[in-house]
């Protein structure tokens, strides 16, 4: 819907009941102020209505930067040198667990690069069930440690761990291979599969994209959007791309939107994700607060509702280093966490202390079955 002198109206399509592929990109492509902040603003009521005015902590243990993989965009892909590799000792995982739980963070997540040594699955195994014993089950557990069988999946959704993070990084299966090498450990199919599995294993599945890649276009996004809603995804967690100097694609920045147009449009999805999918699980990434510094805050209030301050240890989350510009890891993660709860106080909404915060889309999807 454009007017005569060629902008966008977004009121007539936001009243739609149902958003296609050709408004999405319409919303995608808007520019002026007062029509994005009417996205904005939607989305927020959205979120409020159906999420509430909640935000859910999910305290981010990074268990090992150690990697099959080669993504041409990732940090830690395997052939970075650079990178000095370590992983954290069952002791030290169920330590950081334990400090959240004390803090009443509610919930955790522990992400990894993509291992499938039995060594690293029987220690992940272990430290979750022994969180699940100290913390009288009551500290959710989600995982983001890439494609596995998906008797590995069982094995750690039997352990006690109940959502899982797979972002299939772009669902248009030519933009996957042209940012992944071609080889058997980066197949579309086996990505798509192993989201599959995780439904079948019974987690609460998310996936989630990277937005702002080279030669990513606005029909490629709202297809991913597409894609989350069709996939009936429980969560989602995505957010803006960001070069990394020591990858093949860090060097290739000419061929991407400008930080300020990558965070936009990372805010865009994530408004448009919650008025798809009202009721799921949205994240606000890291990466958002990378280009904006009131990035996170900004995301809560285009429609996400679950936050991660990072707990991973000091020594260790500098060799984490996903993409430049990574913030710190602070001492403390309680004082990230306070300074979230002062901002989201002059805006009305309240941090879920001691609230697992389940993706309320997955209790119904289950219903339904
Ligand atoms: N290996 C697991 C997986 O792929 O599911 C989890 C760890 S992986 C490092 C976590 C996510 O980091 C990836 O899914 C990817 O989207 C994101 N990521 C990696 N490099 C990035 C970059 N340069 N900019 C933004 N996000 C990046």
């Amino acid at each position: 819907m454009m007017t005569a002198h060629g902008k966008i109206r977004t009121d007539g399509i936001l009243a739609k009941p149902r958003l296609d592929g050709e408004d999405l990109v319409q919303l995608l492509a808007v520019k002026e102020d007062k029509e994005k902040h009417r996205i904005y603003r939607k989305a927020y009521e959205v979120k409020r209505q159906n999420a509430g005015n909640v935000v859910y902590l999910r305290g981010l243990i990074e268990m090992s930067n150690i990697c099959r993989k080669d993504c041409y965009y990732c940090g830690i892909r395997k052939s970075n040198e650079v990178v000095s590799r370590y992983t954290l000792s069952q002791e030290e995982i169920v330590e950081k667990a334990l400090w959240a739980w004390r803090r009443n963070f509610g919930s955790i997540v522990i992400q990894s690069g993509e291992r499938t040594d039995k060594q690293f699955i029987e220690t992940l195994t272990e430290a979750i069930k022994e969180i699940r014993r100290q913390t009288d089950n009551s500290l959710g557990i989600t995982l983001s440690c890439g494609e596995q069988d998906i008797d590995v999946y069982r094995q750690w959704g039997e352990a006690g761990a109940h959502r899982y993070l797979l972002r299939i990084e772009s669902s248009s299966e030519e933009l996957f291979r042209r940012i992944h090498p071609e080889n058997e450990f980066h197949r579309f199919e086996d990505r798509l599969k192993a989201l599959y599995n995780l439904k079948k294993a019974g987690f609460q599945t998310g996936t989630g994209v990277m937005i702002g890649l080279p030669g990513q276009t606005l029909e490629n996004l709202a297809d991913d959007l597409l894609f989350m809603r069709n996939f009936d995804v429980d969560m989602i967690g995505m957010g803006p791309y960001i070069p990394h100097q020591d990858t093949p694609m860090g060097k290739l920045t000419g061929l991407i939107p400008s930080p300020a147009g990558r965070f936009e449009l990372s805010l865009r999805m994530i408004a448009l994700a919650r008025i798809l999918m009202k009721d799921i699980n949205i994240a606000a990434s890291t990466a958002m607060q990378v280009l904006d510094p009131d990035g996170r805050i900004k995301a809560i209030l285009a429609g996400a509702n679950v936050f991660m301050p990072n707990m991973t240890p000091k020594a260790f989350a500098d060799n984490y280093n996903l993409y430049d510009g990574k913030p710190v890891v602070q001492d403390d993660p309680m004082v990230v966490v306070k300074d979230l709860e002062t901002k989201l106080k002059a805006v009305g909404e309240i941090v879920g202390y001691g609230k697992r915060g389940d993706s309320k889309h997955y209790f119904k999807r289950y219903e339904k079955r």
